[in-house]
Parts: structure tokens; sequence; C-alpha cells
């Protein structure tokens, strides 16, 4: 039985997936390790063979069944799998830069490996959920975490750019002055922009941008008397069981993803807008209320445009390995190994 594996491997965990031809998922949950990306590519790449070697034991497969392997890995490295000569918060050993992470993993493994950056792994996960291996759809998927990830997947395929930036949504700039509640804010990126959707949209913005321009608003509010940091990982529950400041940060993400949607929906016209990641994690009356905040966010649509459907992304921790896996698959199947 031919199987195809797909390998997550980010800075704290390494997981494994494996599907068949038939698009048969035999590992249901997570199969999880901690990650040893810090000790570099050699003791991380035998990791990985080793633990494949774990799955496919578990799950009554033999390791030679295995023809192909998907892997992702937080960036940023070139569409191809090498990594930043610059390094990385998650390749910090000084061995990783420059290193040809997908051609290690095929040298060591002795098999075909494919690679994709992490979030446009999880973002095919969740276009295969929608519309099956054999697509031709076009999504665009918005994943909220500590930062903002993204992908988008046109024609059935992945988009990953000349440069492996490809999808980087985070990144794009939106017109955020028009949000309510926002005059007088000034959400500042990491990387550098002012108003682009990751400085509106993720724990990161919560912490540095949102909940200091609202706290103010909110006199005495409890959240005022912790650190930050810990204040924006309360945020979603408290705005889950109807806190008002909560809310109101809440609204101001889902209408920054509204004006960001609008703008792919004008560029891409796709057949599925696609929402997943921690912020996610709700009760599913407020990922409704979420859901409607981020249509109510958006400009008014043309009847064609307001019928495309907002979907939120399935199975959280194990998306990168399966987009991962999905992705190896197809390409499995079009060199006749499968
Ligand atoms: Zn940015």
């Amino acid at each position: 039985m031919s199987v195809v594996a797909g390998v997550d491997l980010g800075g704290t965990a390494v997981n494994y997936t494996l599907v068949n031809g038939q698009e048969r998922f035999l590992i249901e949950g997570l199969c999880e390790y901690p990650s040893l990306a810090k000790q570099g590519p050699e003791v991380c790449l035998q990791q990985i063979a080793d633990g494949l070697k774990v799955a496919t034991d578990r799950t009554g497969v033999k390791l030679d069944d295995v023809v192909a392997v998907g892997l992702d890995t937080p960036g940023p490295a070139s569409a191809a799998g090498l990594l930043s000569a610059r390094g990385s918060t998650n390749f910090v050993h000084a061995n990783w830069a420059e290193f040809d992470i997908r051609e290690g993993l095929a040298h060591k493994l002795g098999k075909p490996v494919n690679y994709l950056n992490d979030a446009n792994a999880a973002a095919l996960w969740g276009h295969y959920a929608i519309f099956g291996a054999n697509s031709k759809e076009t999504s665009i998927s918005i994943i909220i975490g500590t930062g903002n990830g993204g992908g988008i997947i046109l024609d059935g395929n992945v988009v990953k750019g000349k440069n492996g930036f490809g999808g980087e949504l985070g990144h794009v700039l939106i017109p955020y002055q028009s949000i309510a509640g926002t005059a007088g804010i000034h959400p500042k990126c990491n990387c550098g922009r002012v108003g682009d959707l990751e400085s509106l949209c993720s724990l990161t913005a919560i912490e540095r941008n949102l909940l200091p321009h609202f706290l103010p608003k909110y006199a005495g509010h409890e959240l005022g008397k912790v650190d930050t940091n810990q204040a924006a990982k309360r945020v979603r529950g408290m705005a889950d069981e109807g806190d008002a400041l909560c809310k109101d940060i809440f609204r101001v993400q889902a209408h920054a993803l509204g004006l960001f949607f609008d703008e792919m929906i004008n560029t891409f016209d796709p057949n599925a807008l696609i929402v997943g990641g921690g912020a996610l994690e709700a009760s599913a009356r407020f990922q409704k209320w979420f859901m409607d905040e981020i249509r109510k966010g958006m400009p008014e649509q043309r009847e064609e445009q307001a019928g495309i459907p907002i979907h939120v992304i399935p199975n959280g921790d194990t998306a990168g390995a399966r987009g991962a896996a999905i992705e190896a698959l197809k390409l499995a199947r079009q060199s006749g190994l499968m």
C-alpha cells in the first residue's frame, strides 16, 4: 500500500501524518514530538527520520511504502525550501542559514520531498477540506495566531511566488481608518508597516496596538491591572463571555478582516474565504458572531460577490502536516508514484 507522509516542523514541535491514495488520513489526531530544530540540521533531520518510522509503525505501514513526503516549516525560506541566510526565530542554529531543508530531508530519507511554508500548508488543508484534492477552485485563507499567516490557492494551486513570499497576506495594507472606534490608533507591525492586517488582526496586535488603544476608553477595566502580554491572551475568552472591551477588540479584528477580504474578492473573485487559528477556538456562538462581524466590516458587495462563503478552517493543530501531505500526494500522482 503506497502512502504519502506529511511532516510539519516548527520551532517547538514536529507533527506527522500519513495519507493513502484514497485520501484517507491514517493518523486521526496529533502524532507530535518536541522539535529539536534548535540543535541544528543534523540532529533535526535525524529526528524527522526517526519520527517517521514511529508514525509508520504506529499505523502498521512499512517505511518503504512511503513514496513521497511533504514538509512544511515556518519561513522565511524560498519556495523550494532554502532557509534564509539571515536565519529565523525558529531556526536559530548557525548551520540552518541558507540550508536547503527540502533537499537535506530528501537525502536523509532517500525519498522525494516537497516543501511548503507552514501558512501555505495550513491554507491548502483548509482548501482541501472544502474542495478536495483535485480542485480547480480558488480560496483565500487567513490564520490568526501570534502573528497572521495566510495562503492563496489559485485554481487549485498554492501561490508560492518567486521568492517564497506568495500568500504573505498578513503584511497587506488595509484602509483601517474606516473602522469605527479606531481614531488615533497607530497600528505598527513587526515588519515596519503601519496598518497591515497583522497589525490589527493577531495576538500581537491585541497586545501592542488594540489593548493600549481601547483600555483608556474603559476606565478601571480588570485587564488594565495586569501585564499586557497576559492581558492579551485573556481577550478572546472574555470576548466570548461578552465583555464589552474585549468584544470591541474582536469587532475591530473582524472588520479589518472584512476590509482585507474585500480587497481579495476584487483581486481574485475566489470561490471561498477561509479563517482559522487560535482566535477562532471559541464557542460556536462567538464564532458565528465573529463571522457576521467580518461581513459587516466589508464595503457593500455586488450581489455575486456577497455570496462568496466564509468558512472556519478545521483541525487546527494538524492543518500544517495535512496540507503538506496533500501537496505531496498531488505531486506523487503527477509523477506516477501513486
Ligand atoms: Zn506587517
